[in-house]
């Protein structure tokens, strides 16, 4: 597993001399941090400490870490920042359940994250839980035609402290407002399997029990359909699930939403979901983003039930959130309901995602998109 090196204390120093931010203490594997304190005579157990402060507590800053010496804590936070990113704006839809931030990162990019809590329905079924989307880019390469990232491009992969900052700001803020986030989905901005290093190291972090303690089965990666990062992600000590964001089940269809598709066309992405299956007995998820005259006929939906036959996956069928900027509508409910009931009468594990933070502009890449245009976005309290 690729860890970040830990800097030396004294190149720290330098990098405060020069004016450069310092780096995110978020950055360091566990052993960087052990080293780092050893190199300052620290007893070992201080490592355990500032771990469980930064990944298991509500503390945004060195200062509260009450039971570790007041000269330790000065000098880490002289050394390091607490978290590679700051909130520039919070917004919460209407119904409360999905909160948006758009963090800056210390060279000024702008990413987002979005918190959605889902709650026990009336009848005693579902649970109450948060899950947090983090970005994983800044921008993206790929172009998807109806995403507001993909109109960006790239500017460049997060790191994995820039990835895991964004689960701590919403875990530590459920941990003030329960429920406690215990889901992270890598679906926000950027294609997760081409940071594929940041992504992991990431992932290693939330799911150690002295950190953030996540349950890997709780991680989802989401792909566009990246062949060399699933077969990758196959090999990996994490059982973490995979997504793979489909959107259509013909080449003729998805070669225009994903232009992934001409280079990896749909047969080769479902034969190579099928050998992840195969090597690692996991479900696959595809997710399907339902747009009105696009990709929501009943033909399209039986070409899925033919195309996904003998994949243990579930489908799942997500509302368009409409971007301003491009040319394609929500699929109507009557056909949403149609093509859902298609893939249940097939026997397929079918769901359709509630519609949540349209009035926040949900779908990604938008509020950033905004807030870069509109330097502040009101801030409504949740
Ligand atoms: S949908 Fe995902 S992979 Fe496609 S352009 Fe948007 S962020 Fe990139």
């Amino acid at each position: 597993m690729a860890t970040l090196a830990a800097a030396p204390p004294t190149e720290h120093v330098a990098a405060a001399a020069t004016g450069r931010p310092n780096p995110p203490i978020t950055g360091l594997s566990w052993a960087a941090l052990q080293e780092v304190l050893a190199a300052r005579s620290e007893r070992p157990f201080r490592t355990e400490q500032v771990v469980r402060w930064v990944y298991r507590s509500t503390i945004t800053d060195f200062a509260p870490m009450l039971n570790v010496p007041q000269a330790l804590r000065t000098w880490l936070a002289e050394t390091y920042a607490f978290s590679s990113a700051e909130v520039v704006t919070q917004v919460a839809s209407a119904d409360g359940d999905t909160t948006k931030a758009v963090l800056r990162l210390a060279d000024g990019a702008l990413i987002e994250t979005v918190l959605m809590q889902y709650h026990r329905r009336s009848d005693g079924t579902g649970a109450d839980r948060s899950t947090v989307c983090v970005s994983t880019q800044v921008g993206c390469a790929l172009q998807c035609s109806f995403c507001a990232t993909g109109l960006m491009g790239l500017t460049r992969n997060l790191t994995a402290a820039e990835i895991i900052d964004q689960a701590l700001h919403f875990l530590r803020r459920t941990r003030q407002r329960p429920p406690v986030v215990r889901n992270v989905v890598f679906m926000g901005m950027g294609e997760p399997l081409l940071n594929y290093a940041a992504c992991l190291e990431a992932v290693a972090r939330l799911c150690d029990p002295l950190g953030a303690g996540l349950g890997p089965p709780r991680l989802t990666i989401s792909t566009s359909g990246w062949l060399p990062g699933i077969a990758r992600l196959a090999n990996e000590p994490w059982p973490v699930r995979l997504a793979v964001s489909l959107h259509a089940p013909t080449n003729a269809v998805r070669d225009e939403l994903v232009p992934l598709n001409r280079r990896y066309p749909v047969e080769d992405l479902l034969a190579a979901c099928r050998a992840y299956q195969a090597q690692t007995g996991r479900r696959v998820t595809f997710e399907y983003t339902m747009l009105a005259g696009v990709n929501d006929s009943p033909a399209l939906a039986r070409a899925l039930v033919k195309l996904v036959r003998g994949l243990d996956c579930h489908i799942n069928l997500i509302p368009m959130n409409p971007v301003a900027e491009l040319p394609y509508a929500p699929s109507s409910d009557e056909a949403v309901q149609a093509f859902h009931r298609t893939l249940r009468q097939a026997g397929l594990i079918a769901t359709i995602r509630r519609e949540m933070g349209r009035d926040i502009q949900a779908a990604c890449g938008q509020l950033q998109t905004t807030v870069r245009r509109r330097p502040l976005v009101q801030e409504h309290s949740s």
